[in-house]
């Protein structure tokens, strides 16, 4: 290896795989508890409060307020597409964090 290079890509970042564990816990949790905000009129509620459609190939979500789509999740076969564009925000209350286990982060099982 010689020193990075700071014109070099790759040197100060990692790919998205690492993203795998931060996001498993961010999903597993009840979205509905989540508070968003709606990145047309600025709006922040719960997303439980959303306006929600199912009747369309997938699932809209819609601002209460100016009925702006927040969410769109849309299931195939063999995926999930969820298009997140109308939200400025959603912050998903979480647990405190772990208590620190001695070694090394434990497999995955
Ligand atoms: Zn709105």
């Amino acid at each position: 290896m010689t020193e990075p290079d700071p014109g070099q890509p790759g040197t100060d970042h990692l790919d998205g795989n690492m993203l795998a564990g931060p996001l498993a816990e961010v999903f597993a949790v009840d979205v509905t508890t989540a508070t968003g905000r709606c990145a047309s009129c600025g709006r922040t509620g719960p997303v439980a409060g959303l306006r929600v459609y199912a009747r369309a190939p997938g699932v809209v979500a819609r601002c209460p307020a100016c009925e702006a789509v927040i969410l769109r999740l849309v299931r195939t076969p063999t995926s999930a597409w969820l298009d997140l564009r109308g939200a400025t925000f959603l912050r998903v209350p979480m647990p405190a964090e772990p208590l620190m286990m001695p070694g090394p982060t434990s497999p995955a099982m």
